[in-house]
């Protein structure tokens, strides 16, 4: 038995190697790649991704899980031996069900996609990124169909970034939020708006990036295990535990891209060097989920980055090092403008309490894309008529419209969901660390975030992926994913800025 559990680690360290070579390639596609290199490396991707799906599919990865099964009832659930026997087999059986001539195809069809994504939103053209996306949602169609019978064509989508969510879930979570954020937008926006103007002008790019560097060492991001560089659409990404890099862009014109930008992947990166030594070179050296990883961004992002604590920290160094722009700004008046709520067209660059109106826009038109309902052709045009209905706003063009985001054309769906009950999930996190932590405000006042970032490894870093996000949540938090504590603290907080 002993001999086949070090054959399976055996497989599952090549499997983690070819994943790692594949994160490699697509971290240099959206950073240094010139446009050209585009055919080549889609040819190399899709080659590493069928050598890691053969190994998935193999019958000898199907008989050693067969043969360890035994072992596996045995073992302590919670054990890392069991935990990998369980995230192995889950992973090995979707991997079954999808033929490799579709990982292929999929692999190709998302290389060139966004390729003509980047040109087609810096040339406004939805008109030639339309094959490109029709081809890719038509795979996802099919790639629902290897998980038939489903209650839901979306639920195996969602079911690959959220173990064991299911679409209605996620709908009901949402139908309880949606309310409550469009009524608090609402009763904002009859109040006197907050002054912002101060953030937009002149921040040289330079000065910016080592602000953004400064922070983020203080938080405890390991630059011997990363590094950062500039990319059209901020990302994370792991080659292993000890090679965590992040990407980041700075807009010389306004001061928030930057800095929220750049705290937010440090929060994925915060995750993913936190996991604990152990999982090295296997499935479980990964995030819980998409919703758990995004927790951590939008906590270090919003709830660190955005508070008045953090600020208190770092606004007086801010002011050292933009004098001209910041010098006669408050501290208070500097806070409520970086929180400031206005119903915008980016998603990326939206406030707190308009934020999931953004997600639920988009998983409303993946399901109708999905389902069939709605056809690519009309995408723009959907777009549109849900940006008016959510956020009371028309985007002047498809570039700040419909084709803001690289997920589709990367072909994720089912994905940004995730930013949403990460949101919920980061302030459930929050309110279980401030009654174990009750000097956190203090500690984050004077740039101190050792305990902080330690409370996170010990309840949820450390475990990698050992567990289902809805059973790491109530482990640390005591309760499954919940909105409640997240409609709170949008209450308090705006209603504090806007005197609600
Ligand atoms: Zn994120």
């Amino acid at each position: 038995m002993e001999e086949k559990l070090q054959r399976l680690k055996g497989l599952l360290a090549e499997i983690d190697d070819l994943s790692h070579a594949q994160a490699v390639l697509g971290w240099d596609q959206q950073t240094y790649m010139p446009p050209g290199g585009a055919e080549d490396r889609g040819n190399q991707l899709a080659t590493l991704a069928r050598l890691e799906h053969e190994r998935w599919v193999s019958d000898e990865m199907a008989h050693l899980l067969d043969d360890l099964a035994p072992l596996a009832s045995q073992l302590d659930p919670d054990s890392e031996e069991a935990c990998l026997l369980r995230v192995t087999r889950r992973l090995q059986e979707k991997h079954a069900r999808v033929p490799a001539r579709w990982v292929e195809a999929f692999s190709q069809a998302t290389t060139l996609g966004q390729e003509a994504w980047v040109k087609a939103r810096r040339n406004n053209d939805f008109a030639s990124f339309r094959p490109y996306l029709e081809e890719i949602i038509q795979l996802r169609r099919e790639y629902s169909t290897f998980f038939a019978p489903f209650t839901h064509i979306y639920d195996p989508q969602l079911d690959d970034y959220e173990p064991g969510m299911k679409t209605e879930e996620v709908q009901a979570i949402f139908a309880r939020v949606r309310p409550v954020q469009v009524e608090l937008v609402k009763a904002i926006a009859a109040r006197p708006q907050v002054e912002a103007g101060f953030l937009h002008q002149a921040f040289p790019e330079q000065a910016q990036w080592d602000f953004g560097v400064e922070v983020i060492t203080r938080f405890g991001y390991d630059w011997e295990r990363g590094r950062q560089d500039k990319a059209a659409h901020p990302f994370t990404t792991s080659f292993g535990l000890g090679d965590v890099r992040i990407t980041t862009r700075v807009d010389p014109q306004f001061f928030n891209t930057m800095i929220f930008g750049t705290m937010h992947e440090c929060g994925h990166a915060l995750y993913d060097q936190g996991i604990g030594q152990a999982l090295r070179r296997t499935p479980l050296a990964t995030g819980a989920s998409m919703a758990v990883h995004e927790s951590q961004s939008r906590m270090w992002e919003n709830l660190v980055g955005r508070s008045l604590p953090f600020w208190k920290f770092f606004y007086p160094r801010l002011q050292e090092i933009f004098p001209g722009q910041l010098g006669n700004v408050s501290l208070e008046a500097f806070y409520r403008a970086v929180n400031r709520v206005e119903p915008s067209l980016i998603r990326v660059e939206a406030d707190e309490a308009t934020y999931n109106l953004h997600i639920m826009l988009r998983l409303e038109l993946e399901i109708a894309l999905m389902e069939g309902s709605l056809e690519v052709k009309d995408l723009p045009e959907a777009w549109n008529s849900h940006m008016q209905a959510f956020l009371g706003l028309t985007p002047p063009d498809d570039a700040h419209g419909v084709l803001q985001d690289i997920h589709w054309s990367s072909g994720l769906v089912g994905y940004f969901p995730t930013y949403a009950l990460g949101n919920l999930v980061s302030v459930q996190l929050w309110e279980k660390m401030h009654h174990d932590l009750p000097d956190l405000e203090e500690q984050i006042a004077r740039g101190q975030f050792a305990n902080l970032l330690a409370w996170l490894c010990e309840k949820v870093h450390r475990h990698g992926a050992k567990y289902e996000p809805q059973v790491l949540v109530e482990k640390a938090t005591g309760s499954r994913i919940d909105p409640q504590p997240y409609l709170r603290y949008l209450r308090e907080k705006f209603g504090q800025i806007y005197g609600l």
